[in-house]
């Protein structure tokens, strides 16, 4: 049976550390503040955001949303994130993704302050991260990085297959895998032979979209796998890339759907968000 990365429970033992640094910077007259966009009503974007207001409570971070009609000019929403880089008692600056068809996402990232980018999606932290000099790192897959580090998994010389090379999971995560010293393999929708290369995977991280596309017989005996996958079924239940339930048995840990990576990507939000403040109390102090 394989040990279940329980990313529920890490998630609030880092939560609980992170709760006393807030309270330790507010004590020193630096309230971390965490500002979320949300253009449009997409039900799934709702549910993160107000999932990120929940977790800036509970730890004592002031949170503010900023909630756009979808039809919202592109400058308009560059003239509010402008507003928010300069807002003095704002340190992280979140735009939910996807924004609609009409606006340009990548100006709009690069529109953020790098040092407020707590996704760290400017091009100024991808570079950062993949020079290993990182400033923040991306949510999810440092998330996946805390729950391996937790299991006591080093990525050192082993066989590291991520499938999915979006600029949000899977390439961050490749780079993340190789800077532990990880021998990786990115797969994506041309790959071929997917289930002979994901076979060969000591570690396996599947960031797809597509419900249980990775397989029983996709997996090697005694991998680790970790399911990034959230996908709404048609019953509107919840399920990851892996068959979790023929998977479990030839793996030696595995993530479930809910309640693995999901937790830790907030957690990393709002880790992200109170290094940022960090940074801001220090350089006030100077
Ligand atoms: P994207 O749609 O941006 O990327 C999906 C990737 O999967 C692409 O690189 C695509 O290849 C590849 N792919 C698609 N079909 C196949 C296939 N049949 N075989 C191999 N590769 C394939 O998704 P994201 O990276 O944003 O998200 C991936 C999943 O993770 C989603 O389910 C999303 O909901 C979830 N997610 C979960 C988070 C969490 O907190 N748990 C956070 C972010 C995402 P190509 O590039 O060739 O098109």
């Amino acid at each position: 049976m394989a040990l279940i990365l329980d990313g529920k429970a890490l998630s609030a033992k880092i939560r609980e550390s992170l709760k006393e640094e807030v309270a330790a910077l507010a004590a020193g007259g630096t309230v971390p503040g965490l500002a979320v966009v949300l253009v449009g009503d997409d039900p799934a974007s709702k549910i993160y955001v107000n999932n990120k207001k929940k977790g800036c409570k509970k730890l004592g971070i002031h949170s503010e949303e900023y909630l756009l009609a979808a039809s919202i000019t592109q400058r308009e929403l560059l003239e509010l994130v402008d507003m928010l880089n300069k807002k003095p008692d704002i340190d992280g600056v979140l735009v939910q993704l996807p924004l609609p068809g009409h606006i340009d996402e990548r100006a709009v990232i690069r529109a953020i302050a790098p040092d407020k980018d707590v996704d760290a999606f400017h091009p100024e932290n991808v570079g950062r991260m993949v020079a290993g000099d990182p400033l923040f790192l991306p949510c999810t897959p440092a998330g996946v990085m805390e729950l391996l580090r937790e299991a006591g998994v080093s990525p050192a010389g082993k066989e590291c297959v991520v499938v999915g090379r979006s600029n949000i999971v899977g390439k961050p995560q490749a780079m993340l895998l190789l800077h532990e010293h990880g021998t990786v393999t990115i797969c994506h929708s041309k790959t071929k032979n997917l289930a002979e290369v994901c076979a060969r995977a000591d570690i396996l991280v599947a960031a797809v979209g597509k419900p249980r596309l990775i397989t029983a017989g996709m997996v090697k005996e005694g991998a680790v796998v970790i399911d990034v996958g959230m996908n709404r079924l048609p019953d509107g239940s919840l399920c990851g890339d892996v068959d979790f339930d023929a998977v479990e048995p030839k793996a030696s840990c595995i993530t479930p759907v809910p309640g693995g990576v999901g937790p830790m990507t907030i957690t990393m939000l709002l880790k992200n968000t109170v290094k940022a403040a960090a940074l801001r109390a220090k350089k006030k102090g100077r």
